[in-house]
């Protein structure tokens, strides 16, 4: 090879070398900022859970509203409840993401049936109110309630705020006066307001009668309220909102094994999630946890068994 030829190819080689550094920095660069943008989906987050809302039910009730919302956004009628079908360790999972052989909720007592493996620093199970407490401490979030024991199941050392309705049979409109007020006045990044009408409405009257369509008939007006007030708040092109239930029933009760007690639904719709779509994946209870984790962007911790669902735009 000439002198010539020989610096040539020279020239061509450092050039290759210096052209394969810039791509190898640049698809650092590019892997990088991926990582610096995924954030959260929505900036709000405020779950409506009816206490013995059974998907049976959606077969005949009339609640506009509700299939309103479920055309906005993606739902499934096939939610399981863990076992057994009764209220605090349903809503327990949905809020603490892990199923109850590692939380020791097995039932509505206010302390575990067994040691739990896994404790935060106030005795209680990371939910995703304790999440965002650790990771985002200067966001709002808020509880309001019709059932009392629910709160055992959530934390409250670790949210700004916490109500319980008493006795919402002789106060049915005070859940959505509170709720609307807390979320016109706060603009909560995380609120779960959880809506006891149809479990009562189930006991009292039995499952699918004509008193349970009625009251859920109300319920589904209290929730367009409800939304009503997000919209007020000026969050709701920035919320995502998520309807869902503890277990259904069977004859005036539930804790048992039917499908009319373990199928429950769960509505999702706002902000960066799929329009129109049927969620044919599996769904438990503690995957609602993770949907919600997914949307904020939290971290969440290794006892965690929950999956967020594929409703993302
Ligand atoms: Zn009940």
């Amino acid at each position: 090879m000439s002198i010539r030829l020989k610096i040539i190819s020279a020239l061509f080689h450092k050039t290759y070398i210096t052209m394969r550094k810039v791509i190898i920095s640049l698809l650092v660069l590019l892997a990088t900022c991926t990582a610096c943008t995924e954030k959260e989906v929505a900036k709000h987050v405020i779950i409506i859970g009816l206490d013995g809302w059974g998907s049976y039910s959606m077969e005949e009730a009339k609640v506009p509203f509700i299939r309103q919302c479920m055309k906005e956004g993606s739902y499934t009628l096939y939610k399981r409840t863990i076992r057994p079908s009764v209220s605090g360790p349903n809503w327990a999972a949905q809020m603490n993401g892990t199923p109850l052989e590692s939380t020791g909720i097995t039932n509505n007592d206010p302390t575990p049936s067994f040691k739990p493996l896994f404790l935060t620093e106030h005795n209680a199970q990371p939910t995703f109110f304790h999440l965002m407490r650790q990771q985002y401490p200067k966001a709002e979030t808020g509880i309001i309630c019709e059932w009392g024991d629910f709160l055992n199941y959530a934390d409250t050392l670790c949210v700004n705020y916490f109500k319980r309705i008493f006795e919402p049979s002789k106060n049915p409109e005070s859940i959505v006066l509170e709720s609307s007020k807390y979320i016109k006045e706060k603009k909560p990044v995380l609120c779960f307001i959880h809506i006891d009408a149809m479990d009562h409405a189930g006991h009292s009257f039995g499952r699918g009668t004509p008193e349970y369509y009625q009251t859920f008939e109300h319920v589904d007006g209290q929730i367009k309220q409800i939304v009503d007030a997000i919209k007020e708040a000026g969050i709701y092109d920035d919320s995502v909102i998520i309807l869902t239930s503890d277990h259904g029933h069977e004859g005036k009760s539930h804790g048992g094994d039917s499908l009319n007690e373990i199928e429950t639904p769960f509505v999702i719709w706002g902000k960066g999630i799929q329009k129109g779509k049927i969620i044919d994946e599996t769904m438990i209870q503690y995957d609602v946890a993770a949907t919600v984790a997914r949307i904020l962007h939290l971290e969440t911790p290794q006892s965690w068994r929950g999956v967020p669902m594929n409703v993302f735009k």
